[in-house]
């Protein structure tokens, strides 16, 4: 099963790719998580990649595509993996096919959590992230048990700094121009599956497993 899962920023792609990830046992490639991690070794192409992130930009294609195939060349991904964050443009999109092709393999299914922009505000207003393990809070629909810690790690929570309102704003207009025509390039492919993220958590969650059981 290689998929990927797609959704405006703030949609919860992240936690939904969490989730699938912890009861499928597939290995997950986030680009968000890789440079993050990236940088927090101080590797070059991290802390360049970080400038644009912070900003609420998007890292280059040629940047993000050479992290993507570096990381699907381990065997891990042989068998199953899941996308998040990646692809963000067409461009990027049509240079993953070409890498999986080289491989002999494809996407089985693309899953798009749809969602308002007044939700995605309100929700990346409260977002929460953990520092040592990237796992992702809602301070009202995904409390950590504890204020401020993580409940898998016990890391610090912080609020990223491309959750703020200028920065959301401009990874919105981005999406909106960049990122969306890639509903088109997959719906022809006749892979794209919606889900309604407007929903809790756990429902969203429920509508991806009907999504992968039929696959
Ligand atoms: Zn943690």
């Amino acid at each position: 099963m290689k998929i990927l899962v797609m959704g405006p920023p703030g949609a919860g792609k992240g936690s939904q790719s969490a989730k699938i990830v912890e009861n499928y046992k597939m290995p997950s490639i986030s680009t968000g998580q890789m440079f993050r991690e990236a940088y927090a070794s101080n590797d070059p192409v991290g802390i360049e990649a970080m400038k644009f992130i912070e900003q609420g930009n998007l890292v280059s294609d040629e940047i993000t595509n050479e992290l993507v195939k570096h990381r699907l060349l381990k065997h891990d991904t042989e068998k199953s993996f899941i996308l998040d964050g990646y692809p963000r443009t067409v461009t990027q999109a049509i240079a993953l096919d070409k890498m999986l092709g080289e491989m002999g393999t494809k996407l089985d299914a693309v899953i798009n959590i749809l969602s308002s922009n007044d939700v995605l505000f309100e929700r990346m207003e409260a977002r929460r992230v953990c520092k040592e393990c990237g796992a992702s809070y809602h301070l009202v629909f995904k409390k950590p048990r504890k204020n401020g810690v993580c409940d898998e790690c016990g890391g610090e929570l912080y609020q990223r700094a491309d959750d703020t309102l200028e920065s959301v704003k401009r990874r919105l207009s981005i999406y909106e121009t960049k990122t969306k025509p890639l509903l088109d390039y997959y719906e022809k492919q006749g892979i794209l599956y919606n889900v309604n993220g407007m929903q809790p958590f756990n429902n969203v969650y429920a509508d991806i497993e009907l999504v992968l059981r039929d696959l």
